[in-house]
Order: structure tokens, then sequence, then C-alpha cells
């Protein structure tokens, strides 16, 4: 059994003898860990084709509009960031499925990576202003 908020291995318990939240199985976390890999796996095919997507639509502008150019520059940044952020989530269900446990290190790099990529993207929908 594994406890879910403080990762504590209990033996038998019906709840943690840390901070008394309800365990769960350890198949269960790592259903978990399948499921949270899979859906990253899935974030960073998705944003990478859209991202090759819109790469392609911009560049053919973006050689002569400089505004433009400078907007995709900050959209290749927010871009990357997610799929570091996917990376880092998929490294996190792929530890999990493994040993049934959190990577709390993963978990805080991954917000961290995902909330910086939206203050990107919205700095990006600032900057340009189509004339
Ligand atoms: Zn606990």
């Amino acid at each position: 059994m594994v406890c879910q908020r403080c990762n504590g291995l209990g033996a038998d318990a019906e709840t943690c003898s840390k901070c008394g939240t309800r365990l769960a199985t350890r198949q269960s976390q790592e259903r978990r860990g399948w499921v949270s890999f899979g859906a990253s796996v899935f974030l960073i095919v998705f944003m990478s084709a859209i991202w090759i997507w819109v790469d392609g639509l911009l560049a053919a502008n973006a050689r002569t509009d400089a505004a433009l150019a400078q907007f995709e520059g900050r959209l290749n940044v927010a871009f990357a960031l997610v799929v570091v952020a996917g990376a880092f989530g998929a490294a996190n269900g792929w530890l999990m499925a493994r040993s049934g446990i959190r990577n709390r290190v993963l978990i805080f790099g991954l917000v961290i990576v995902f909330v910086s990529a939206l203050f990107v993207a919205c700095g990006a929908t600032g900057v340009y202003h189509p004339s």
C-alpha cells in the first residue's frame, strides 16, 4: 500500500500512519502512472504536431514581417516548454508505473515549466499586433 500524499509505504493499514491519508494499492498507483505516462506522451505528440503545423504556417510570412517573426520566436519557446513539461510528466508517469511512487521533483518541475509556458504564450500574443 502506498500513501498518495506523502509517498509513505504502509503495511496493511487502511490509512497512512504518518499523515492519515487513505492508502492506495500499489496496483492502482501503477495504473495511475500508466495513465499519466500515456497522457503525457499524447501531449508531446499532439503539441509537436501543432508546433510543426503553426511553424509552417508562419514561416512563409515571418521572413517579411518583423513582428510576426518575433511572435513566432516566442511561440517556439512556449511550444518547447510545453513539450518539456510533457517529458517531465512522462518521466513521472513511467517511474510511478514502475515503483508506484510519485516523484515530487518531477511534478514540481512539470508545474514550473508548464506555468512558464503559459506566461510565454500570453507574452507572445501581446507582442503581435496585426496591422
Ligand atoms: Zn502519508
